[in-house]
């Protein structure tokens, strides 16, 4: 078993529920395996991040993190409408659809469609877990240092995996 504390550059997998105020289960790695992610690379939302720092495995936490430190508040100025004839393929928008938009400021933005009506086409680039609190449970199952070529990535690799980038 790794001795390793949870620092910048190491690899930390952990098993986690998450649920928000109501007790509700939005995701859990259960089926999934363990959660890898680099340390100190914002890989994972800011909140659970730095509480993680300096655990070890086997530690169990339970981090309650508030919308600023997660997904962020709803921001009404994200909610736009665009005329349906911006859309290639009119017939594919439908409520619930997400796809990447590109911001004024030319960063990558996932909207939603949240209305669909004759002449426009309601988008909400808010994150759906924005303004929610976020109840974490969850367990380090393992600590190793990142290799070079994951923190060149900035993501991990899967034992023996090389990858495209
Ligand atoms: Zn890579």
């Amino acid at each position: 078993m790794s001795d390793f504390t949870v620092q910048n550059d190491y690899v930390v997998e952990f098993n986690y529920t998450l649920k928000d105020d109501d007790g509700e289960v939005i995701d859990s790695s259960e089926g999934h395996g363990p959660l890898p992610y680099i340390h100190g690379k914002a890989n994972i939302v800011a909140g659970l991040e730095k509480e993680l720092t300096g655990k070890k495995v086997g530690d169990k936490l339970n981090v309650v993190v508030s919308p600023e430190e997660g997904y962020g508040k709803r921001q009404a100025d994200l909610v736009q409408s665009v005329p349906l004839s911006a859309f290639d393929e009119a017939n594919e928008v439908k409520v619930g659809a997400q796809f990447h938009v590109q911001t004024e400021a030319g960063h990558p933005l996932l909207v939603t469609v949240i209305e669909v009506n004759e002449n426009d086409v309601v988008l909400d680039g808010n994150h759906p877990l924005a303004d929610v609190s976020l109840h974490f449970d969850v367990e380090i199952v393992n600590i190793r240092k990142a290799t070079e070529q994951e923190l060149s990535h900035g993501h991990i690799h899967a034992p023996g995996e090389s990858c495209g980038d």
